[in-house]
């Protein structure tokens, strides 16, 4: 069933507020013509949020983002916020909205439009089609594992530490994440671990393998990270979902986005255990691009359809969002960065105004 809610919205930095505002444009117009039901409400964040009130996520931010069902993020950050503290620069606001919110299932789509096949690195019958989404562990594993530390030994030979270390439940709960996504694709999950070296991984395989037997209807595959890597970039369309470590999932998902040729056109999302989730871009805030209207707005644009879709069940109106980008990518419409040489070139409000339009 579909659900209506409220909607945080957080534009933030640099091209954030400008790729925002074309996205809460499509937002306004599922609800005047569609009956969406999302209500919004838009609050500072990062140094925008800083400027104004001395912190990148004041309390009445944090508060609107709890209260909310989903979170639309821009992009945080720039050269202005550079040489402060380190507790008050713009991307400590994603970190803590992340551990605050226990958004630890981070969702990053590699879905490349047939239109823009041209524009990946890899020859087009690769990648054409492509349609992987990557569940990566957000909130454990070797970057917040403990012991970890640089020190000294006692031959005075200096070492540097860290823990991969995963409990039983936040593998459950990652590994459920990615079979109920699999539920809503194509119903396929492959596992990514390095379980022939580590016994964290072996414990990750066993309880994935575990979660797996509750969802007969989706098939699961296993595969070691070395390998995983490799056939990303030889065959990536054997791939559905992957799920993974904090660790690998980083690595993999900025490799399989550079798979699809821009970041100016992939969202994504990171999920609590009940699907709250924040939604954004993957691009950062661009300052070399700011405030000319050149950004590309789509990825932002494309995280409403990631939304309606995973936090509001709203499959129809996701479909209408995402139909609506494909029709003006049809249409040839391209802004600077998915353009091929010598191509018309449109800029953000135009771009934003083209999908408006073709939603319907
Ligand atoms: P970036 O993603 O902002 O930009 C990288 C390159 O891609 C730039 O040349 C930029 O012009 C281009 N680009 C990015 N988004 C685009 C779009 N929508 N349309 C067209 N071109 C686009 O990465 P960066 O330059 O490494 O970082 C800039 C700032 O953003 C830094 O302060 C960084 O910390 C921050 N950042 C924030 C987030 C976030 O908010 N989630 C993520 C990454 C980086």
């Amino acid at each position: 069933m579909t659900k209506t809610g409220t909607v945080a919205v957080l534009p933030g930095d640099g091209i954030g507020p400008e790729v925002t505002e074309q996205a809460l444009r499509v937002i306004d117009k599922l609800n005047a013509e569609f009956s969406a039901g999302l209500t919004w409400q838009s609050a500072p964040v990062g140094g925008a949020a800083y400027d104004l009130h001395g912190h990148p996520l004041p309390p009445d931010t944090l508060a609107l983002a709890r209260s909310a069902d989903a979170i639309l993020l821009g992009a945080v950050g720039g050269p202005k916020w550079e040489n402060i503290t380190r507790e008050h620069r713009p991307e400590r606001a994603l970190l803590a909205l992340r551990s605050e919110l226990e958004l630890f299932a981070n969702l990053r789509p590699a879905f490349l439009f047939p239109e823009l096949a041209a524009a990946s690195t890899l020859k087009p019958e690769v990648v054409s089609g492509l349609d992987i989404m990557i569940v990566r562990e957000l909130t454990g594993g070797i970057y917040f594992g403990q012991p970890r530390g640089l020190t000294t030994d006692d031959h005075g030979v200096r070492f540097g530490f860290n823990t991969m270390v995963y409990r039983e439940p936040e593998i459950r709960r990652i590994a459920h994440t990615a079979f109920r996504i699999a539920r809503q694709r194509n119903k396929r999950v492959c596992s990514v671990d390095k379980a022939n070296v580590m016994e964290v991984s072996e414990l990750w395989r066993e309880i994935v393998t575990d979660v797996g037997s509750e969802y007969p209807d989706v098939g699961l595959s296993h595969m070691y990270i070395d390998n995983a890597c490799m056939q990303l970039v030889r065959a990536p369309k054997q791939f559905d979902v992957i799920v993974t470590t904090n660790l690998f999932g980083d690595i993999l998902s900025d490799a399989a986005s550079m798979l699809t040729g821009s970041i100016g056109m992939l969202p994504s999302a990171s999920l609590d255990a009940d699907n709250k989730g924040m939604y954004e871009p993957v691009h950062g805030s661009a300052p070399d691009i700011a405030g000319q209207d050149i950004a590309n707005p789509l990825a932002t644009i494309l995280s409403v359809g990631m939304m309606l879709r995973t936090t509001f069940d709203n499959t129809k109106l996701a479909n209408k969002v995402e139909n609506a980008v494909r029709e003006v990518l049809a249409d040839g419409l391209r802004t600077g960065d998915i353009a091929n040489h010598g191509e018309p070139i449109v800029g953000t409000r135009e771009m934003g105004d083209a999908v408006v339009a073709a939603i319907g």
